[in-house]
C-alpha cells in the first residue's frame, strides 16, 4: 500500500529555535513551507546579548516582548573584576517559540529518513510512515545533523555545566549577575590560584543570572575535549555557595545539566540536504551560542531558499548548493577558521593563562569583543580582535598563542 504524501516545496526537519526561525522567514517570503518536528519543550536557559537581536526580522521592533530577565551590566572575575556594559538578557522561551511558529505549518512528528535520489524530489519519511516530497530539505535538527553529512575534522570540545536555580540569590557576589567568574574555589588545602575541588586541573568558571523562577548558578567548564560530564562539577560547585552538595540539590527548585559542542563540523556544502542551525555548526566555538545568530541567518537563507525555488522548475528539486552557500558564506567560513584557531588555544591554557586571556578580552572595547562573539563578523574584524589581543599579550602568553601552529596563525590573520 502507498503511505500517505504529501507535496510541498520545503521541508524544514527539526522544531528548535533555528528550525522555527527559517521556517517563519520562510512564510515571511510566501515559501510553501512546513516545519516538522517532535514539538518537544524548549527547557534550556537561552541567554543572549540583546544588542545581537538588531534589526532581527522575526524579533522585529519588540526585542523586549521576547526576553523575560534582563540585565544592564553583567560581570566577569579574572584577576580583576570587570563590569561589562551591555546588557544581556534571557528568552521567553514560550513567546519566542510562540512568535516564530506564528502562522507556520507545523508536522509533530519525528524524521526517520530522507531520501534524495538524483533529479528526484526529496522524501522525507516521518515516524508513521507517512511521506512528504519536497523540493528542498533543511535539516535543523541540532548538532550532529541527522540528515546531512557534515565535514571531518577534530571532534568537537565541549563546552559542560551543571546548574541549580536557587530561591534567592545567595549573599555575596553570587547573588550578582556574573557572565564569568573565574576566581578559583578552595576546598580544604590546594594552591591560591587553583580550584582544590571538583575534578583536577579543569578550570572552570561560575555563571549567575536571575531567571523566571529564581537565581541560577552555574559551575561550567567553558571547553574540554572530551567532555567533562555536568555532574562532576557539582563539588565545585556547592563549595563555591559554601554548602554540601546534598543540600544544594535539596534546595535547588530545579537544576540544569548542559552539554554544548564547541567547534562541531560544519556540513559539507554540496550534497541534497542543507543544514542550519546547530546542525550546520551554528554554535559559537568560544561561547557555547546560536540562537541569535540563527535568528540574524534565517533571513538570509530564507532569501536563498527563495531564489533557488525561483531558478529551477516548479516540479524539480532546487539547487541546495545555493542554500548551503548561504548558511556559510565564504567570509564567514574564514571566521569561523579563526574561531576554530581561538579555541584550540583556550584548550591549551591553564588557569592563569585563561585568566590572564579573558582579563585581556574584556579589556578591549566592547564593540571589539562583542564582535569576536558573533558567527558572522567579518573576518578581517575576527582577526583584529586576535592581533589586538596578541599584542596586549605578554610574552609568556605570545608563546603560548604561537605554540599551535605559528603558521596558520599568521596565515588566518593576514587579511
Ligand atoms: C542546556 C543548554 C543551554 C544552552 N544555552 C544557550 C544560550 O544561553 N544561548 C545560546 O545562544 N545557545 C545556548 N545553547 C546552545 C544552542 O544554541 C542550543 O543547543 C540551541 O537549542 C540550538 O538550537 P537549534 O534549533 O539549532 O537545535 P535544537 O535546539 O537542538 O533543536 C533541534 C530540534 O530538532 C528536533 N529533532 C531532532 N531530531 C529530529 C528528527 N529526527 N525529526 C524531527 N525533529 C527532530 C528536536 O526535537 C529539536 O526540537 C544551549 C544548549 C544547551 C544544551
Amino acid at each position: 500500500m502507498t503511505p500517505p504524501q504529501r507535496g510541498v516545496d520545503v521541508v524544514v526537519i527539526g522544531d528548535g529555535p533555528a528550525g522555527s526561525a527559517l521556517a517563519s522567514s520562510c512564510v515571511a517570503r510566501g515559501i510553501d513551507v512546513v516545519l516538522v518536528g517532535p514539538d518537544e519543550r524548549w527547557s534550556a536557559t537561552y541567554s543572549t546579548w540583546v544588542d545581537d537581536l538588531d534589526g532581527v526580522e522575526a524579533v522585529g521592533a519588540d526585542v523586549q516582548s521576547l526576553l523575560g530577565e534582563q540585565v544592564s551590566t553583567i560581570a566577569v572575575f579574572t584577576a580583576e573584576p570587570v563590569s561589562l556594559h551591555r546588557p544581556y538578557g534571557i528568552f521567553d522561551n514560550s513567546t519566542l517559540r510562540s512568535r516564530l511558529r506564528d502562522g507556520v505549518d507545523h508536522v509533530t512528528a519525528k524524521v526517520v529518513a530522507v531520501r534524495s535520489p538524483r533529479g528526484e524530489r526529496h522524501t522525507v519519511v516521518l515516524v508513521d510512515g507517512s511521506e512528504l516530497r519536497a523540493r528542498l530539505v533543511i535539516d535543523t535538527s541540532g548538532w550532529p545533523s541527522k540528515f546531512a553529512r557534515l565535514r571531518e575534522g577534530a571532534p568537537p570540545a565541549w563546552q559542560t555545566a551543571m546548574g541549580v536555580v536557587l530561591a534567592e540569590p545567595p549573599p555575596g557576589d553570587l547573588g550578582r549577575a556574573t557572565l564569568m567568574d573565574f576566581r578559583p574555589v578552595k576546598g580544604t588545602g590546594g594552591d591560591d590560584r587553583r580550584s582544590s575541588v571538583g575534578p583536577t586541573g579543569v578550570t572552570t568558571f561560575c555563571y549567575t543570572l536571575p531567571v523566571r523562577d529564581g537565581w541560577l548558578v552555574e559551575e561550567t567548564v567553558l571547553a574540554a575535549r572530551p567532555a567533562i560530564e555536568p555532574i562532576a562539577l557539582l563539588p565545585r560547585l556547592a563549595a563555591r555557595l559554601g554548602r554540601h552538595p546534598d543540600d544544594v540539590l535539596a534546595d535547588a527548585i530545579r537544576t540544569e545539566y548542559v552539554r554544548i559542542p564547541l567547534g562541531g563540523a560544519r556540513p559539507v556544502l554540496d550534497q541534497p540536504v542543507v543544514a542550519f542551525g546547530a546542525a550546520a555548526g551554528y554554535v559559537h566555538a568560544a561561547t557555547g551560542f546560536s540562537v541569535a545568530s540563527s535568528l540574524r541567518a534565517a533571513p538570509r537563507v530564507a532569501d536563498a531558499v527563495v531564489a533557488a525555488l525561483g531558478s529551477s522548475p516548479s516540479e524539480s528539486p532546487v539547487d541546495s548548493s545555493v542554500v548551503a552557500e548561504s548558511v556559510w558564506p565564504i567570509e564567514f567560513r574564514r571566521s569561523r577558521l579563526l574561531h576554530d584557531y581561538g579555541l584550540e588555544l583556550l584548550l591549551r591554557l591553564d588557569d592563569d593563562g585563561i585568566r590572564a586571556f579573558f582579563g585581556a578580552f574584556f579589556s578591549l572595547p566592547v564593540d571589539q569583543w562583542s564582535s569576536y562573539m558573533r558567527i558572522d563578523t567579518p573576518p578581517s574584524d575576527v582577526a583584529g580582535v586576535m592581533t589586538k589581543l596578541f599584542r596586549s599579550s605578554s610574552w609568556s602568553m605570545r608563546r603560548r598563542l604561537m605554540s599551535g601552529n605559528p603558521t596558520t596563525f599568521a596565515r588566518l590573520l593576514r587579511p
